[in-house]
């Protein structure tokens, strides 16, 4: 017998998502652990200056497997103090996925480099690997690549790029903490990986960020950069091991190379060393609730799971920022805009597309910040990358291909169903809603 279908809630039917969601969408989870650590900190008087940070950092190097570390005040400076490291100077370029958040690249401008941006996969979010290639040239130093919403980006296939023409790769985790390229964790592919701990990320503990390298000479360049006080060599404050070896490096000891302070505020060091304890037991129950949601809705025409093909050995992380593609084709051309309105109107809180492109913004066309009176993105290099509208249209058209989808912490099958329900009814009545 065929089911009625109820009418959608846009058009006066009733609502798919009907139970509670109580702490369903609550992140991070804070615990008593989390806040005597905290507490400890303030109780302690000294608020600076104590291991906290570097037994922090040391317990991160460990759970990713890399051998050196270092805590930072946000992703935003992590990245920047990265791609000095690789030698991204005046006039050199970055080649950066345009579709991601301002702070993957934007610091390559300060530091007089302009940004040569790629476009994206449809499928994976990610910088699409075949459009880097021709984009490198004799200023390239590096690559920067963003696992975008969790998605792990095609690292075979870049490492074999940027190997060939020798070109560093640093990795922006910021999204993906503790997710899997083909069995092994993401931001460990790269010569240097550099992300946000922000209170919005999976791995969530206030305004933090952390680098993460197995090269030796980047470490203690990121040191320098801004971290100025364990350049030294007489430093105490260092363990053996991590102190700054290079002669070159060691003249400056004592005040930061980027003239910047890069250090983390120790009660985020408190907070993430008691997080990253239970971490990975929560994105895989992270994982496990969204994968079902995903599950339910296969085969539904319009939508496409935004997630590693099962059995791959690749994993979706923390699942930052939940993200469902989106084929209007199938759907008769419904808009993104309309099926998430009708979507709202079932009980869930989604919107159409993702971060926008940056390669259309002015910060990398007009913005002159070494007042040169000319552009920042062509003051100092040899040719202008600039790029307008049109030149990267997967980038550009995220908000007719993408939609949210509910970012489950926890495994609840029967609130999840009713999720999956919402967006199996608008796909399946899509025809209502035209014309
Ligand atoms: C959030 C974010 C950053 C910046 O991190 P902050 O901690 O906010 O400075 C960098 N890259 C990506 C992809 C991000 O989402």
């Amino acid at each position: 017998m065929k089911k009625i279908r109820s009418k959608l809630a846009l058009l006066g039917g009733p609502k798919s998502v009907t139970l509670p969601e109580g702490d369903m969408f609550r992140w991070p989870i804070v615990t008593a652990e989390d806040e005597k650590a905290v507490l400890d900190v303030l109780r302690a008087g000294a608020m600076s200056g104590t291991p906290i940070t570097k037994e922090f950092e040391r317990e991160f190097r460990t759970w990713m497997g890399m051998k050196y570390s270092l805590g930072y005040c946000n992703g935003t400076s992590a990245l920047h103090a990265a791609m000095w490291a690789c030698g991204v100077g005046a006039g050199d370029e970055v080649i950066c996925p345009s579709m991601t958040y301002w702070a993957s690249c934007t610091s390559a401008l300060s530091l007089g480099a302009a940004v040569n941006f790629a476009d994206i996969d449809p499928d994976t979010l990610c910088i699409d690997p075949a459009d880097i290639e021709h984009r490198i040239g004799p200023k390239t130093r590096a690559i920067m690549v963003v696992h975008y919403a969790g998605y792990p980006c095609d690292m075979d296939k870049i490492m074999r790029i940027a190997r060939k023409h020798k070109v560093k790769v640093i990795e922006d985790v910021s999204h993906a903490q503790g997710g899997l390229y083909k069995g092994r964790m993401v931001g460990t592919f790269g010569d240097i990986a550099a992300m946000s701990l922000m209170a919005g990320k999976s791995f969530a503990i206030g305004e933090a960020g952390m680098m993460v390298t197995n090269n030796r000479d980047l470490y203690e360049r990121c040191v320098a950069y801004g971290h100025y006080e364990r350049t030294g060599l007489a430093s105490t404050y260092n363990k053996a091991d991590q102190q700054i070896t290079s002669k070159e490096l060691q003249q400056f000891s004592g005040v930061p190379l980027g003239g910047a302070k890069h250090r983390m505020n120790q009660t985020c060091s408190a907070m993430g060393r008691v997080q990253l304890k239970y971490y990975p037991k929560r994105i895989k129950e992270i994982q496990k609730a969204m994968n079902y949601f995903w599950d339910l809705l296969e085969g539904v025409p319009g939508l496409k799971a935004h997630r590693p093909p099962k059995k791959s050995g690749s994993t979706m992380a923390g699942w930052y920022a939940a993200r469902g593609l989106y084929r209007a084709e199938e759907l008769g051309g419904l808009p993104a805009a309309k099926f998430c309105e009708a979507l709202r109107a079932e009980g869930v809180w989604t919107h159409p597309g993702t971060n926008s492109a940056l390669h259309l913004h002015n910060v990398f066309h007009t913005a002159d910040l070494f007042h040169m009176g000319k552009p920042t993105m062509i003051a100092f290099g040899q040719r202008d990358v600039r790029q307008g509208k049109g030149a990267l249209p997967v980038s550009e058209g995220t908000s007719s291909t993408v939609i949210g989808i509910p970012w489950f912490k926890k495994y609840r099958p029967a609130l999840i169903k009713q999720y999956a329900a919402a967006y199996r009814k608008v796909a399946e009545q899509a025809a209502a809603l035209m014309g």
